[in-house]
């Protein structure tokens, strides 16, 4: 998914990642990193961003290389640091004997060991810059700028940083069919789509209660990810906007059955999952999740709720973190 970040960002993020030393996992050696520590300034594999997670964004703020959108600061302190190889002459200046560096294939004890001891406790840096305090003294140098922007944001970064996510949610809202009326004969709807902390809104599409929009939106899918609530309006110019009807939707049988199958890649088209209709919710007919073409992908017609009447298609697809 391109994003709106300047092309010349882009460039220069890919061509760091381009650079010999940040062709392996900086932590593990792994070949192809497609992730990255955008404070520390390390690109990373799958498994060893999965540990930099963990620690919370207060210490490592990971992000997809391909996927995330990235800021102008957060590319600028990667470009600082340098990547991986200078780095590492800093986070494992001093390796002590007796402590090894994990290889590719270790076991997440011995990879979460060293990754912690690596960053949060910084104990392979150099005597004269290790921690005295807790407080981080790589502070004053190249981690400055990203570290402060997270700080900046709000007093519970502590409770954002422990928000695991477990995939990505690409959804498109294709049509709605036999919308409300709620201007004098037609509507100008759009929908907005939340999950957790993540709100998307679709364009408005004028005087048309059988809209198409074709739109895709990229979510991020927390651990603990409940329902994803969907609402339609009317956009009016001169008021606030009416409600033409939501309804919520269920992810579980998407992420349970995209989870169980693992690498839809390895397997032909099949049915995997089903979310059944029923009086409850606002399923027009059971919703099939499928694989097609190695992607895990779910359509549905809902029925809005509370509302006169209206219908409206969706796509989901589920993206697990390792693209
Ligand atoms: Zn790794």
């Amino acid at each position: 998914m391109e994003l709106g970040r300047p092309a010349s960002s882009r460039r220069k993020l890919k061509d760091l990642l381009l650079k010999k030393d940040n062709r392996n996992c900086a932590d593990c050696n792994a070949p192809d990193p497609k992730w990255a520590s955008a404070n520390i300034g390390v690109f990373i594999c799958l498994k060893c961003c999965g540990v930099h997670r963990s620690l919370g964004t207060h210490i490592s703020k990971v992000l997809s290389v391909t996927l995330d959108d990235w800021s102008e600061d957060e590319i600028d302190a990667m470009m600082e640091v340098g990547g991986n190889a200078s780095a590492n002459s800093i986070y494992e200046a001093y390796i002590p004997e007796g402590v090894t560096k994990p290889g590719p294939d270790a076991g997440h004890e011995q990879r979460s060991n060293f990754i912690r001891s690596k960053y949060e406790f910084q104990e392979f840096l150099k005597p004269s810059l290790r921690i005295i305090s807790g407080k981080s003294s790589l502070e004053s140098s190249s981690t400055k700028s990203a570290k402060d922007s997270f700080r900046s944001t709000s007093g519970t970064e502590r409770q954002e940083g422990m928000v695991e996510f477990i995939g990505l949610l690409k959804v498109k809202v294709i049509k709605g069919t036999n919308l409300a009326i709620r201007d004098i004969k037609s509507s100008d709807p759009y929908v907005i789509l939340s999950l957790g902390q993540q709100t998307v809104q679709t364009s408005v599409v004028s005087s048309n209660l059988n809209p198409v929009w074709n739109e895709e939106y990229m979510l991020s899918v927390p651990e603990h990810y409940g329902q994803m609530k969907l609402k339609v309006f009317d956009h009016d110019t001169f008021s606030s906007d009416d409600i033409m009807g939501e309804a919520d939707i269920d992810l579980q049988s998407l992420i349970t059955s995209a989870m169980a199958f693992g690498d839809a890649g390895m397997f032909g088209d099949m049915q995997i999952g089903k979310w059944l209709k029923s009086d409850d919710n606002a399923l027009l007919e059971d919703s099939t999740v499928n694989i097609i073409d190695g992607k895990v992908k779910q359509m549905m017609s809902l029925k809005l709720q509370n509302v006169e009447s209206g219908e409206l298609d969706l796509e989901l697809e589920w993206i697990p973190l390792d693209q």
